[in-house]
């Protein structure tokens, strides 16, 4: 059973898929998912502003998207506090002039234990990075990207927002969170030139799950995925783009799996 993607996964296409003139802001910038997404954005005529809380890990992002003959704007992000989501969403306007894209993508893992025995304070802190912070972006957010003539945004959420995960409750409730508010907010933002979905990532390589899992529960993970694989940051970059983009254009208030078949069962 194989833990990490096979060489056809990566990423050998191109895209193509333009944004000139437009702002990008990706949260959780700095790290897995969120650097794929940024490193994708940055060859296709966005300005790309990159957002975390780890400061490090944005500068090596930035410098990745330098080597590679593109520019970065940085700012760090604690998206659990509204004021520094507030804050930089100003940062971007400011700096960039507009912003039309947002990937609200930065998130946490949390503790792991089953419901009545879950850590109080482990709930709170998964909540309030993994839903709250979701609220925060699109609360501060949404009037720049309507201000700016409309746009679109993409919430990171998780497989474990559509089905459960013994020992994951509160992972589970905010990603469930996530998606009822990416329902609501493209309920309201619709008519107004906003496109709001979410995409749905089965196990994916990158720190978070590695820093946290030994090989064996990544290989038993790999298995609960009917492609035997979990999969690559890049696969579920592709995703958010096309859903950023304006391929996309009749697409707003879904929830867009990328898998390898493991809600399938
Ligand atoms: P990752 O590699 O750990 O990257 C997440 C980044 O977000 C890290 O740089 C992290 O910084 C940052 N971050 C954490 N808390 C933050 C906060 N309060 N404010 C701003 N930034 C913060 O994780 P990932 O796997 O790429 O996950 C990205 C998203 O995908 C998350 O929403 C996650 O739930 C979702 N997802 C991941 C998987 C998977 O299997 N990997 C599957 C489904 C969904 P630190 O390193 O300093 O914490």
């Amino acid at each position: 059973m194989q833990v990490v993607a096979t060489a056809n996964s990566r990423r050998d296409i191109d895209l193509d898929i333009r944004f000139d003139g437009r702002t990008a802001l990706v949260t959780g910038a700095g790290s897995g998912i969120g650097a794929a997404i940024a490193r994708d954005l940055a060859p296709s005529g966005a300005t790309v502003v990159l957002a975390d809380l780890d400061e490090a890990g944005l500068a090596r992002v930035a410098a990745e998207i330098a080597a590679a003959g593109g520019t970065a704007h940085v700012t760090r992000v604690d998206v659990s506090d509204a004021a520094s989501v507030e804050a930089m969403v100003r940062f971007a306007v400011e700096t960039t002039g507009a912003l039309h894209l947002l990937v609200n993508n930065a998130g946490i893992g949390g503790p792991q234990a089953v419901t009545g025995e879950y850590p109080v304070d482990g709930w709170e802190e998964v909540i309030a990075v993994n839903l709250n912070g979701v609220f925060y972006g699109l609360r501060f957010g949404l009037p720049e990207i309507e201000k700016a003539g409309g746009g679109a945004v993409v919430n990171v959420s998780s497989i474990l927002g559509s089905v459960g995960f013994a020992t994951s409750p509160a992972y589970v409730a905010a990603k469930h969170g996530v998606n009822g508010l990416t329902k609501n907010a493209a309920l309201e933002y619709g008519a107004r030139g906003v496109r709001i979905n979410a995409v749905s990532p089965g196990f994916i390589r990158t720190p978070l799950l590695e820093k946290n899992l030994s090989d064996e529960v990544l290989g038993a993970l790999a298995g609960m995925h009917p492609m035997e694989r979990i999969g690559e940051s890049e696969e579920v970059s592709s995703l958010v783009l096309y859903l950023l983009s304006d391929r996309a254009s009749f697409i707003t208030g879904s929830c867009h799996l990328v898998d390898g078949g493991y809600t399938a069962r």
